[in-house]
């Protein structure tokens, strides 16, 4: 999960409308603490605003995949039952 979430970051600094054709991203990930989920990772930027926006953005990403996918299998918290 932390592996993909770098590979959003650096999709989300490659297509930002302020990121040049010949600018190129790399990144690493590894575990902090693999058991209680913390992770570190690494991206190189070229401008700090896009990098910020591209973290902000990759993490609201991963955080609609992973909601989309509870609600998928029923386990999504706080779901209202009004919808009958
Ligand atoms: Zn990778």
């Amino acid at each position: 999960m932390p592996h993909l979430l770098e590979h959003l970051i650096i999709d989300h600094q490659t297509n930002d409308a302020h990121t040049a054709a010949h600018q190129r991203f790399v990144g690493t990930t590894r575990w902090a603490d693999e058991g209680r989920q913390r992770a570190c990772i690494e991206v190189n930027f070229y401008d700090d605003l896009v990098a910020l926006r591209a973290a902000k953005d990759a993490l609201a990403a991963l955080n609609d995949m992973l909601n989309e996918h509870a609600s998928a299998y029923g386990t999504e918290r706080g779901a209202d039952d009004s919808s009958s």
